[in-house]
This record gives structure tokens, C-alpha cells and sequence, in this order.
């Protein structure tokens, strides 16, 4: 008998596949023998571990300095000196050596028998440092594992993958040639994942809290992205049933598809510019550049997290500098390091936080920690003399946070000057609107930025109270509440006022139901998931000026954000099934 189970629908389309499971904790450590020439890289990547590890202490240290008294500190001081412990790290080695075993296993037997030593000693103080040596032990584990991780080849067959979470470092490290799906058991629609999974072009469900202990590893299951169901061992029928429904979905894509190149005008001759999102140069291939404006947000934060450390300057440079070949004369806006919140870096350990969320991200990191904020300036500046490029700040929620950032960017461009290096004098800065303290200062960010983005997938969270990444409350997460209109109508209007440009490059903007409305409100610049964007233009073009702005009337009538989804669905559906009849498009 198959296995119905329900999750929220966060990648739109339809997988057949086996689900492959995932471990993404740490109870499950890879266990193997290995052969004598694989003696000398498990000891390498060991002795590596270590240093990764090691770093992120020295760096919890630094970061806790002013925060916590210095006996305390020397906790830290204490796992450093495990760390280093040549006897400890001796042994390992020579179980690697001896046993033949991975690095995992050897540190695992190695910690283990330390950790009964120290537990049987009498003085209570040597009996702590097993909890030290325990937490020291993990954090060698998890660099460890983070490499592991890398591995999994799908030996020609294609998948579903399954876990706790999709990890936005995971996007870079599984086979992604035979990934058709992806179900999670945490999440929602507007996580990280479920974007990465859109922009992927992806089938994903999140929220499917029994899949890891209800099916097992390599059982057939049907995933469908629209309706958020996931069905194990299905029957023929079911089976049919979901094929058919596959083909008529792609056929239906294929046709939308086709609008893509017709010019980006809504029926009345308004120009709507679409932008793409992107999370790294990777997904450059697979967007036709004659199709877009340019990219409206570049999300750099992915580089960072698919690597093993920090990229340097010239990696950096590097990667920009590809981005801006790819625009051409268009232009690329490069947000600096989102990290924190769901997007951690795994070798940049930040202390742990109750609300992370609410806590030590976005830009409030690049500048606590100017060195890492200096080094992408530059390498973005440095890009900027081969075409178009923009700067964006995430997660801005003062005055004085712009501010400074001028100043860094002036800063910099005031040393590359003198030193005679290249690049746009005239580099536009903007900020994210995504806090929403941020939108009732907005007139006195007015001055000091060329341009702002809306990052409605934040600016929900916040306004709301609700954790996009929370599947508790995903049904209290949604962008048709009344309060976001009247925020987004607010927006627009300081941004007007002030001879700005505004853009959406939130979810919202690839979601064609909403179309009719942020046309409505005044925006003209949508950037968004690809995949998305023919059935955006679609909606532009067979709408006009006037409809929308009615639309928007009668949604302000609304209180509740389903009778608000239901107009612009029931618009939306009318100008689609047009569409699919040959009457407009
Ligand atoms: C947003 O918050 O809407 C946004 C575009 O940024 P991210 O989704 O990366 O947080
Ligand atoms: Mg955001």
C-alpha cells in the first residue's frame, strides 16, 4: 500500500524518483576501513579538521572577549590546549595508521577513550574536562563531516533527496545532474532552501516532518510541488496518474515558456523591467541574457557557503568579474555577505544564538567585522571596471548603518584612486528594505543611497513575527496580509518622492498572482527566481495600468489575506486559461 504524507508545496513541479536519505547531524558518522594510501589524506584532513576547528574557537573567543569575564575565557583557552595536545592528536594518528581507518573513526575511538579516562578521575575539575573534550571532539566532527558530505554521487541514477534540511552548502556538494526533488522535514516556502530549490529548478517539498522515519533510503516516491503531497511505494495508478499529470505541466511550461522573448510591456504600454535573481555565477548558464534587464539581486553569501573557507580577494574578484562579462552592458546588483539567520557558514562558527534570526546577520556582521566587509567592497569595486555593477546591503536597519558603508565605500575607492586602480567611479549603493523599522526611516536613507530593494521574504518575517523557516507557524507566513500592502505602498511612495528606484527582489516579485498588485503599487522593477519570469511577463502584458491599480483598491478594502490571494488568484487564473486557449499572450 503507498505512503501519503503531506508537507507545504515549495518548488513547484513533479519528481518520480527513489528518496535518497541524508544525514545532516551528527549522529551517523561515517564509519569505514581504508587502504594504505588512503593513510596519508585521512591523516591530512584530520590535521585539518583540527585547524578548522581551532579557528572557529580562536574566532568565539575574540567575538566573546568583551561579553564574558576571563574565567570564562579560559574555557576557550582550555580547548585550544586540547586541540593542540600532540598526545591527542598522536593518537589519532596512529589509529588512522594502524587500524587502517577513516579519520571520523579514529577520532571517535580516540575521544571516547579519553573521555572515560577523564571521567573516572576523582578531582571534579578533571572530570569537566571531558565535556570539553566531548564538544572539542564534535566540532573536529562536524569540519569533518562537512567535507564528507561531498561525496554523494548518484552513480547514474536519478533521486530524491531527503533530510532535516536542505543546507544552502548542500546545493553545491550532491550530484546535482540526477537530483529531481527534494523533501525536507523542516522548512517552508520561504526559506533558503525552498528559493535555491525554485531557482534550481527543483520539484521540492518542505515541512514533511515523518519522511525521515517513515521511508526508507531507495523507496520509489512520487513528489508533487504543487499540491505538497509525497507518496511512497505508489500504486500503478497513482503512478499513471502522476506521469500524465507531468507531461501536461510541461507542456503547459513550454508554452508559457515561449512568451519570454515578447517585449515586457503591460497591455496599456507601461515597461516593467524584470530581473533575475541569482545565487552565484553557476546559475548565470542558465539564464539567457537577452531575456532579462540584468540581475537584480546577486546573492553572494552562496559562494562563501559552498567553499571550505573564505574566498580571498582575487577569488572574489574573480567570480564578480565573470557576472559583469556575462551582463554584457547590463547591470549586476551584488548584495554583501547575508550570512547568519538560516544561511550559517560552516568554517565561520558564530556563537550560538536564541533568536538567530534577530540576531548576528546580514550586514550587522560585515561591519563588526571590517576585514571581511573591506575585502568584498574591494574585489566588487575592482569587478565594477569591466561593466555595470551595483552594491546592495542586506538587512539594513539604521541611518548610521548606511552611513557608514558610504564611508567604507568611499574609503576604498579613495585608496584605488591612488593606487591607480580600476573601477566605476560612479558605483551605485543601495539598501535592502527588509527590516521594517527601515521602511519609517526610509526619507533620511533617501540621500545616501542610489537605489532600494524590497526583500519581502524578510520584511514578512519581521512585520509578521513569523519564522519563515518555521513549518509551526508556515501558515501564518504570508505576503498577502494587509499590512504588507500598506508597507509596500509606503515604500513606493518615499522611494517616488525621493527620485528613487525601487525594486521587489523578495519571492513575491516571481509570484504572478501578486503581479497585478506590485504593478499597481508602483513598481516597475520585479527581480526574481528565472524560472518564473515568462508567467510573470504573461500577466504584465495582458494586464493593464488601470485594472491593476483597481485591484489594488479593491485588496485595501480587504482584512484578511485570503480574500486578497483569492482576487488576484481568480485574475491571474482568468488571463492563464486565456492564455492556454489561444485568446491573448
Ligand atoms: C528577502 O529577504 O526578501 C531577500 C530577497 O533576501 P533573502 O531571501 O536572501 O533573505
Ligand atoms: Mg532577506
Amino acid at each position: 500500500m503507498s505512503l501519503k504524507l503531506k508537507g507545504i508545496a515549495a518548488a513547484p513541479g513533479i519528481a518520480i524518483a527513489p528518496l535518497v536519505r541524508f544525514h545532516s547531524d551528527m549522529d551517523y558518522i561515517p564509519s569505514r576501513t581504508v587502504s594504505d594510501e588512503e593513510v596519508a589524506t585521512e591523516s591530512e584532513r584530520l590535521a585539518e579538521a583540527i585547524t578548522a576547528a581551532s579557528r572557529s574557537i580562536l574566532f568565539l573567543r575574540h567575538e566573546l572577549a568583551e561579553s564574558i569575564a576571563a574565567r570564562e575565557m579560559k574555557i576557550y583557552d582550555a580547548q585550544l590546549a586540547l586541540l593542540h595536545d600532540e598526545t591527542l592528536k598522536a593518537d589519532m594518528l596512529a589509529v588512522i595508521e594502524q587500524d587502517k581507518v577513516n579519520a571520523e573513526r579514529a577520532l571517535q575511538q580516540v575521544i571516547a577513550r579519553y573521555e572515560t579516562v577523564f571521567e573516572d578521575m576523582e578531582d571534579i575539575l578533571m572530570r569537566e574536562r571531558a565535556a570539553d573534550l566531548r564538544d572539542v571532539g564534535r566540532q573536529v566532527m562536524a569540519s569533518l563531516m562537512a567535507r564528507e558530505r561531498s561525496v554523494y554521487i548518484a552513480d547514474g541514477q536519478d533521486y530524491i533527496f531527503a533530510a532535516e534540511e536542505f543546507l544552502p552548502s548542500d546545493a553545491g556538494v550532491v550530484d546535482r545532474e540526477h537530483l529531481c526533488g527534494i523533501v525536507t522535514a523542516r522548512g517552508g516556502k520561504y526559506t533558503h532552501a525552498a528559493i535555491l530549490a525554485r531557482s534550481l529548478g527543483i520539484p521540492a517539498l518542505a515541512a514533511v516532518e515523518a519522511v525521515l522515519t517513515k521511508i526508507e533510503s531507495g523507496t520509489p516516491v512520487i513528489l508533487d510541488g504543487e499540491s505538497g503531497v509525497l507518496i511512497a511505494n505508489p500504486e500503478d495508478e497513482e503512478r499513471e496518474l502522476y506521469e500524465n499529470r507531468k507531461s501536461e505541466q510541461e507542456e503547459t511550461d513550454r508554452r508559457v515558456f515561449e512568451v519570454r522573448f515578447l517585449p515586457s510591456k503591460t497591455a496599456d504600454g507601461v515597461e516593467v523591467s524584470l530581473y533575475a535573481n541569482v545565487e552565484g555565477t553557476r546559475d548565470l548558464n542558465q539564464i539567457e541574457q537577452n531575456l532579462v534587464t540584468g540581475i537584480g539581486l546577486f546573492r553572494t553569501e552562496f559562494a562563501f557557503m559552498e567553499r571550505r573557507q573564505f574566498p580571498s580577494e582575487d577569488e572574489q574578484f574573480e567570480m564578480y568579474r565573470q557576472a559583469i562579462e556575462w551582463a554584457g552592458d547590463k547591470v549586476v546588483t551584488f548584495r554583501t555577505l547575508d550570512i547568519g539567520g538560516d544561511k550559517p557558514l560552516g568554517y565561520f562558527r558564530t556563537p550560538e544564538e536564541r533568536n538567530p534570526v534577530l540576531g548576528w546577520r546580514g550586514l550587522r556582521i560585515s561591519l563588526d567585522w571590517p576585514d571581511l566587509f573591506y575585502t568584498q567592497i574591494r574585489a566588487i569595486l575592482r569587478a565594477s571596471a569591466g561593466g555595470h555593477a551595483r552594491i546592495l546591503l542586506p538587512m539594513v536597519t539604521s541611518v548610521a548603518e548606511v552611513r557608514r558603508c558610504r564611508e567604507v565605500v568611499d574609503e576604498i575607492r579613495a585608496d584605488m584612486v591612488r593606487s591607480g586602480e580600476e573601477h566605476d567611479e560612479n558605483i551605485e549603493l543601495g539598501a535592502m528594505i527588509e527590516v521594517p523599522a527601515i521602511v519609517h526611516v526610509m526619507d533620511d536613507i533617501m540621500p545616501l543611497v542610489d537605489f532600494v530593494s524590497v526583500g519581502t521574504n524578510d520584511l514578512v518575517q519581521y512585520l509578521l513575527a513569523v519564522d519563515r523557516d518555521n513549518p509551526r507557524v508556515a501558515n501564518l507566513y504570508t505576503p498577502y496580509h494587509p499590512a504588507l500592502l500598506r508597507v509596500l505602498d509606503q515604500i513606493s511612495r518615499t522611494a517616488t518622492a525621493a527620485g528613487r528606484s525601487a525594486s521587489i527582489c523578495g519571492e513575491i516579485a516571481g509570484d504572478h498572482y501578486f503581479t497585478p498588485l506590485l504593478l499597481g503599487l508602483g513598481f516597475r522593477e520585479l527581480s526574481m527566481t528565472p524560472v518564473f519570469l515568462p508567467r510573470v511577463k504573461l500577466i504584465a502584458r495582458t494586464i493593464t495600468m488601470q485594472r491593476c491599480e483597481e485591484l489594488v483598491t479593491e485588496a485595501a478594502k480587504m482584512t484578511e489575506a485570503k480574500e486578497i490571494r483569492q482576487l488576484v488568484k481568480d485574475e491571474a487564473n482568468q488571463i492563464w486559461s486565456e492564455f492556454l486557449r489561444g485568446e491573448n499572450g
